[in-house]
């Protein structure tokens, strides 16, 4: 990322991580205001607080805004303070994303002509989860004097980066101590005030001259959640001087420790200086960078962004989350949207991690496994059995959805139904078994993944009702993932009925657990029926439903939920000529006294979700078990009617739309992901960026080349390859981790390469667009192609070199 100007408010939100916190890019010297909103969260950072709203109390749990570590600002003697918006001559921002350093570069002139140039370089550090560092070298290009220099932790800030969420409680921390630390060091203690996670930071401001320590005088400041050393020294025109911020972070989360305090005392005594610190973080990130890059040919902006993409994602989780209790929240470790929450974007964010650093994926699955007990109370409590997953996760898997949301639009506080998305659990099933199939880890699926396939399975099974006019089983009252429709414009009571993908997953989700009780071996198996109460009957009923779930369709498509084709067609043209902007009709429609639950008009892919999740051949295959028919042109037919019937108010909207087409309409599926690949860096929803990225686009743009792209699949314990790259690409290089070895795939203009260095004992066989081609531990196997209108395509060929081909 370069660029010349000033920061805009959008920089606030690029990011640098440690393992179990990340830090917003607000410069240093910034407080929160309309253009900067310094945050640090840790993840799983949770704190509850009560807010009366519209006469009643509510409860939400937020992601905490941690002490701010970064204040660090200067002035020359007598002159102001450095502030962007006083006579900045140039200025240049840049993030490193090789390294994971944020770089600035500016010159300055104070009211009296004094000119000093500022180049500042900061970290939080990949390797050592505990530490951050700021580098500031300083040169006054035209004066001598004195130069006085704040570097302060900041616990009095609160969160506040939601300008929707303002009118909450945001106060979530308890100042409890501040003190001097050694002879160059500070020290803050602040706790969250429900959840009581202890916070300490420990910060070490040195200056440096040709590189030695410079005798600096130091002051002492405090108030109550604030501590700072105040430095002043002398500088001499054209001397540069080196200033040094390096901060050790600890919290009552941490293992291995006595006290955050001291924990973070002795962090901050061990670590080394700046450029020490920046050798380690920047290997480290070459270890990751090894594992997750891709490198396209021909296009240079996707190239950057998808990059982009790949370092916020390890921002917000990275191998060092493995050892953590944490989910992946919808909008990173970036911002306090939907609080820091965890939905159902897992979907889109695990198969890029699945086929990089599947230990991740394993990790984040057992924060769902460690919430089993929380799931089965929310089945419980609403009347059904085994787990129901909540909407939105935080602390202990209780349900987090806000009971009231407010329409910015209107300024009302309107009821949330959204909690009815019983979908997640789906996706949770979905995210074990890929898991599963990625990994081939049977330890995994043995001691967690079966048990919580089978009480997924069992809330599904529960949740489904037989029809006996129909002959088939129903789940009604229910939200599918496109949020504009939460009841029927004609019903009092929130809800919907037979979502076709809640269904037909519910339907996929019972045949897993099935499966996944059969791959235990029988001691495992019996335990598991005996410990969780499973009988023949129960196991036979969901054989049952999986053979009888009722799905809806009207004018030869799916449709999106029972009732659909009542819904009044929405006049698009008029609002787009009216508003501009409608990627959140419900919003404009409420606004203006209407909804957006009359109209066939969705937020977001529904009914097409099932075209993203599942290739043709297992959809087919799962209609054909519910005894539906599944004909060639149902697919694209529904394509193009939801297409033409969804605003994409959702970012993970632009992912599905692009893979579905990825096959039939190359140059659309295109514009889909070149939109989708746009979401954060230009901020398409109009300020949602700096609330936090929108983490499921993000790795999901990632993936739609990995895997949509190559038509990359696990099938019948096949790898599987059907490339389609856009006319655009010319060329694709990864690799991919499969089974525990490493993959090296370059698909080009002229041949496809597959080789793994590191040995092989998967499959010896592997499918390239329908033709299975021998493959064996170190051997390279090279498919000539050729580019042509369909997309991607083998060359003719006589024989296989590889062993034969088998076709089919
Ligand atoms: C989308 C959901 C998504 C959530 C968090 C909402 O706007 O409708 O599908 O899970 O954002 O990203």
């Amino acid at each position: 990322m370069r660029g010349s100007s000033r920061p805009k408010r959008g920089c606030a939100r690029r990011c640098a991580r440690s393992a179990t916190a990340a830090a917003r890019g607000a410069a240093e010297e910034a407080e929160a205001d309309d253009t900067h909103y310094p945050g640090t969260y840790l993840a799983g950072g949770y704190n509850r607080l009560a807010t009366e709203v519209a006469g009643r109390v509510i409860e939400n749990e937020d992601l905490v805004n941690l002490p701010n570590w970064l204040p660090l600002t200067f002035r020359p003697e007598g002159g102001d303070w450095l502030n962007l918006l006083a006579v900045v001559l140039s200025y240049r921002q840049e993030l490193d994303l090789k390294q994971g350093v944020l770089k600035r570069a500016m010159r300055l002139r104070d009211r009296t002509g004094r000119e000093t140039t500022l180049e500042s370089r900061r970290l939080v550090h990949m390797g050592a989860p505990h530490l951050a560092a700021i580098e500031w070298t300083l040169t006054p290009e035209n004066w001598s004097g004195r130069v006085e220099v704040l570097s302060a932790l900041d616990g009095r800030v609160i969160n506040a980066g939601v300008p929707r969420y303002r009118q909450l409680n945001g106060k979530h921390l308890v100042p409890l101590a501040s003190r001097e630390i050694g002879e160059d060091g500070v020290l803050l203690l602040a706790e969250t005030s429900q959840s009581h996670i202890r916070i300490a930071e420990a910060a070490r401001t040195q200056v440096f001259q040709d590189g030695e320590g410079l005798a600096v005088e130091r002051r002492f400041v405090t108030e109550e959640g604030y501590v700072a050393h105040a430095l002043s020294f002398p500088v001499a025109e054209g001397t540069p001087v080196t200033i040094e911020k390096v901060v050790a972070l600890h919290t009552s989360t941490d293992r291995a420790i006595s006290s955050p305090a001291l924990a973070a005392e002795e962090t901050l005594r061990e670590a080394g200086r700046f450029g020490t610190l920046l050798e380690d973080h920047a290997r480290a990130w070459s270890h990751l960078w090894r594992r997750c890059d891709l490198t396209l040919e021909g296009r240079h902006r996707t190239q950057m962004i998808l990059r982009l993409h790949v370092f916020h994602l390890l921002q917000t989780v990275s191998p060092h989350s493995v050892d953590l209790d944490v989910g992946v929240p919808a909008r990173g470790l970036h911002g306090e949207a939907y609080r820091g929450h965890i939905f159902w974007d897992e979907l889109f964010i695990f198969p890029f991690l699945n086929l990089r650093i599947p230990e991740i994926t394993r990790a984040l699955l057992r924060y769902r496994h460690r919430r089993l007990p929380a799931a089965r109370r929310l089945a419980r409590e609403a009347g059904y059995c085994g787990a129901m997953y909540p909407w939105q996760s935080g602390s202990d898997g209780r349900e987090e959805t806000q009971v009231l949301h407010l329409n910015p639009k209107s300024g009302r506080w309107l009821p949330d139904n959204t909690h009815l998305q019983r979908h997640v659990n789906a996706a949770i099933a979905y995210n074990v078994w890929r898991h599963y199939e990625a990994t081939g880890d049977a330890e995994f699926l043995s001691v967690y993944g079966a048990e919580m396939l089978v009480e997924i399975a069992r809330f599904w099974a529960s949740i489904a009702s037989f029809n006996a006019e129909r002959g088939r089983y129903e789940i009604r009252g229910v939200m599918g993932p496109d949020e504009f429709h939460d009841r029927y414009p004609w019903a009092e009571k929130p809800g919907l009925d037979n979502n076709a993908y809640t269904n037909v997953m519910a339907v996929w989700v019972l045949l897993r657990a099935l499966d996944a009780r059969m791959l235990l071996d029988s001691e495992r198996r019996v335990e598991l029926d005996e410990r969780l109460g499973l009988g023949a009957d129960e196991v036979a009923g969901w054989d049952e439903i999986s053979r009888k779930m009722f799905v809806p369709f009207h004018d030869g498509v799916i449709s999106q939920f029972e009732g659909y084709e009542r819904l009044e067609e929405f006049d698009w043209e008029d609002y787009r000529a009216k508003y501009g902007d409608i990627h959140r009709l419900d919003r404009l429609l409420e606004a203006e006294g209407d909804t957006v639950n009359r109209y066939k008009a969705s937020k977001q892919a529904d009914a097409l979700m099932l075209f993203y999740l599942f290739s043709a051949e297992e959809l087919g295959d799962l209609f054909a078990r519910l005894g539906y028919p599944f004909e060639g042109e149902l697919i694209p037919r529904t394509v193009d009617y939801y297409l033409r019937r969804t605003s994409n108010g959702s970012t993970l909207s632009g992912i599905v739309h692009s893979w579905v087409l990825a096959r039939s309409d190359r140059a659309r599926s295109w514009t889909q992901l070149k939109a989708a690949l746009e979401s954060d860096i230009a901020d398409v929803q109009g300020g949602t960026t700096p609330e936090g990225i929108h983490l499921g686009a993000m790795a999901g743009t990632v993936d739609l080349v990995q895997r949509g792209q190559t038509g990359l699949e696990i099938r019948d314990d096949m790898l599987r390859l059907n490339p389609c790259l856009p006319e655009e690409l010319r060329g694709l290089r990864f690799r991919i981790r499969h089974r525990g070895h490493w993959l090296d795939i370059d698909i080009g203009c002229e041949r496809l390469t597959i080789s793994a260095p590191d040995g092989w004992d998967g499959p010896d066989r592997i499918v390239i667009r329908d033709e299975s081609y021998g493959f064996h531990a170190g051997e390279r196997l090279e498919v000539p192609c050729h580019l042509e209108d369909g997309g991607w395509r083998p060359a003719p060929r006589a024989g296989d070199k590889n062993g034969g081909a088998e076709g089919g």
